[in-house]
């Protein structure tokens, strides 16, 4: 072999591991845990954990998901918490910040998707402000795995023409403020997510729009985790169904939650005995609990 040719492919290998991104450049991922399953991670979810060094998670983000990070990995919790300092955003956002600046390569991981309500858009400008690289992996949202955990479609043909995310959470801490008229509309899936201590209202306001109180409704808590829990409700049920919960959960409300599929033990609140639904539903408290609800 040419001793030219060896240098030449020594010179490419050099261009490969002395690259600017490596070497200088720190980067953020702003990367989607998804609802709390491991197995629902994306592969690229798992292969950016896997380059972090470090790791800046909120509180929604299991341990079995941290450890999928290399131990030497810096882990860093931004849960909010009611006892200790929690961080504001803006401490979040320029913490990525900084430690990119410092060439490393920051996670910044979330619950679910980061652009669904995960502030993920708050911390994509200030990196783009301060000209740090920011790449993006969506996550599956908390939506799309109740849906499937329970059976019911969040679209579904005749039932279900369109589907809407809402926040329950107001900045107050109130009431949220929404468009009840066009969230009242027939036929449409409505998921409200952090909804759970403002249900009682939120039925109200949907009701007094117009959509029917016999309206099915599913309340999903801790969605794909082993502790999952479905209570198969109506809109006028909701609020009561949601009082016996904690979260997280997803309120959803819509005419293809018919076909939801509760864990609740026949007599418990959330018993789809008295609904008009499918009799496979007799097997359903065989799969409480059952990461994923339908394997
Ligand atoms: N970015 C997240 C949502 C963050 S907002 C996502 O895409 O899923 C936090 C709210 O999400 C919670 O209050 C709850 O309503 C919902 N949520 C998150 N994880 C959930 C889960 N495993 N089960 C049910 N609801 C969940």
């Amino acid at each position: 072999m040419p001793h030219g040719s060896d240098r030449s492919r020594q010179k490419d290998r050099l261009v490969v591991l002395g690259g600017r991104k490596t070497a200088v450049a720190g980067q953020v991922w702003l990367v989607g845990a998804g609802p709390g399953d491991p197995e629902l991670l994306t592969i690229k979810a798992l292969k950016a954990l896997e380059r972090a060094d470090v790791l800046v998670h909120d509180g929604l983000v299991s341990d079995e998901i941290l450890s999928l990070a290399p131990a030497k990995a810096r882990r860093i919790s931004v849960a909010k918490r009611k006892s200790r300092h929690s961080y504001s955003q803006d401490e979040i956002n320029r913490m990525l910040v900084a430690f990119a600046a410092e060439g490393l390569n920051v996670v910044r991981l979330k619950g679910g998707d980061p652009f669904i309500f995960g502030r993920g858009g708050e911390e994509l400008e200030a990196c783009r402000e301060a000209g740090v690289e920011c790449h993006v992996v969506p996550g599956v949202t908390a939506a799309l795995a109740a849906g499937a955990s329970a059976g019911a479609p969040l679209t579904h043909r005749g039932a279900a023409q369109a589907v809407t995310f809402v926040t329950g959470h107001a900045a107050n801490g109130k009431e949220p403020d929404l468009d009840w008229a066009a969230l009242a509309k027939a036929n449409h899936t409505v998921v409200i997510y952090m909804g759970l201590s403002q249900a009682a209202p939120i039925a109200a306001r949907l009701m007094e729009a117009g959509r029917s109180g016999a309206t099915p409704a599913l309340i999903v808590e801790n969605a794909s985790r082993a502790d999952e829990r479905r209570v198969v409700t109506t809109l006028a049920g909701l609020a009561d169904a949601a009082s016996n919960l904690s979260g997280p959960a997803l309120l959803i409300v819509g005419e293809a939650m018919a076909l939801a599929i509760s864990t609740a033990l026949p007599g418990e609140s959330g018993d789809p005995s008295g609904l008009d639904m499918d009799p496979t539903a007799a097997w359903a408290p065989a799969f409480a609990g059952v990461s994923g609800g339908l394997k």
